[in-house]
């Protein structure tokens, strides 16, 4: 994790919510004069309005306000997910301070209260932003780990432990709404000999032509003009993962032996019309297919990765490039 930037005043825009001019100006003069950068409203219906247009990093907030008053802009900018993560202190009269507990179950992270003291003023202001700029930047850190941590580094599709998760719960829920699942077990075919003719560097570009082949032929497309093939195809909505070496599995919700098939057989035929170009030749990748379905007596996923990777062992025996199927205790080889 990169270590946090010196806190720098400039970096932060303040809005100051009150409708007594004389406070916004006392507090924009303040705020100034360490280099922060200010927004102001006069109104709470004037800080909702303000907020659509800017993000500030902290709002002080007037706690008594006519029309709306802080406490409900408070509650208001809470709900909204656009403005929820917003510090908000309250600004108070030393008479008002019955009231902050409202305030805090609110969502105020602090109170300052009137007249105001410069130094214990901005002394707040920036405990809050520096506390919101840590728990930003190690939101961000967990994010980044939980997406490496579900990744395959070379190919950037997921990776064995994150197709299984997602297979898992795919599964569960077929099995409960008895609705159809499928899975294709992708190994590509002579992998060993890409490697050692042309280095394993070629073999690493050769996974991921073969990646971005596959999820060719197994996205969603998403712009309007292919929308109709779409429809065509309902089996275009595979999930495709890296479980290791070259071997791939594509997960299939909601679709049957069929779809499953088809969309094996659409793989399988795009990587022989693909090559991969080493040293301007075309060098011909092919991959093995290994199909299963669904099956009432299926207590979990892995009984469906047994039977499709005993396919996928038939397709190689059967002279590999092709599709094969293990339904009801039977193997189909596909052309
Ligand atoms: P088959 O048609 O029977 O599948 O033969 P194969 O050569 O593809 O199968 P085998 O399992 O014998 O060889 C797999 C090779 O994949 C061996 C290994 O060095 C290579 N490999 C595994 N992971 C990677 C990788 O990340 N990059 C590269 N370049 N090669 C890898
Ligand atoms: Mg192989
Ligand atoms: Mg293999």
């Amino acid at each position: 994790m990169k270590t946090l930037e010196p806190f720098d005043p400039e970096k932060f825009l303040i809005l100051i919510v009150d409708d007594i001019r004389k406070n916004l100006q006392l507090l924009i003069e303040i705020l100034d004069t360490v280099g922060y950068r200010t927004t102001f409203a006069l109104s709470g219906k004037q800080a909702i309005e303000r907020l659509k247009g800017t993000k500030p990093d902290l709002i002080l907030l007037d706690l008594m306000m006519p029309e709306i008053n802080g406490i409900e802009v408070c509650k208001r900018l809470q709900q909204d997910e656009n403005t929820a993560k917003i510090p908000i202190i309250f600004l108070t009269a030393a008479t008002e301070t019955n009231y902050l507990l409202n305030a805090f179950e609110a969502g105020a992270v602090d109170y300052i209260t009137k007249p105001f003291r410069t130094p214990e003023l901005l002394a707040r202001v920036k405990i809050h932003l520096d506390l919101k700029r840590t728990k930003d930047e190690l939101e961000k850190a967990y994010d980044e780990m939980k997406r490496i941590a579900a990744t395959d580094e070379l190919t950037g599709i997921p990776n064995r432990r994150s197709i299984f998760n997602f297979g898992r719960q795919e599964f569960e829920l077929s099995k409960r709404y008895n609705s159809p699942f499928s899975l294709l077990m992708i190994d590509i075919d002579k992998f060993k000999t890409i490697n050692d003719s042309y280095g394993h560097d070629i073999g690493d570009e050769a996974l991921k032509m073969m990646v971005k082949t596959t999820l060719n032929s197994i996205r969603k497309v998403d712009y309007i003009g292919r929308l109709e093939a779409l429809e065509e195809t309902p089996e275009k909505k595979g999930h495709l993962g890296r479980l290791g070496g070259e071997e791939f599995v594509v997960i299939l919700p909601h679709t049957n032996l069929k779809g499953a098939y088809k969309a094996a057989e659409r793989i399988c035929k795009a990587m022989t019309a693909e090559s991969l170009q080493v040293e301007n030749k075309p060098v011909n990748i092919t991959v093995s297919i290994g199909v299963a379905t669904y099956d009432q007596k299926d207590e979990k996923m892995d009984d469906l990765l047994k039977r499709a990777d005993l396919a996928l062992f038939a397709a190689k025996r059967n002279g590999r490039n092709r599709v094969v199927i293990m339904h009801n205790d039977k193997l189909t080889v596909g052309q």
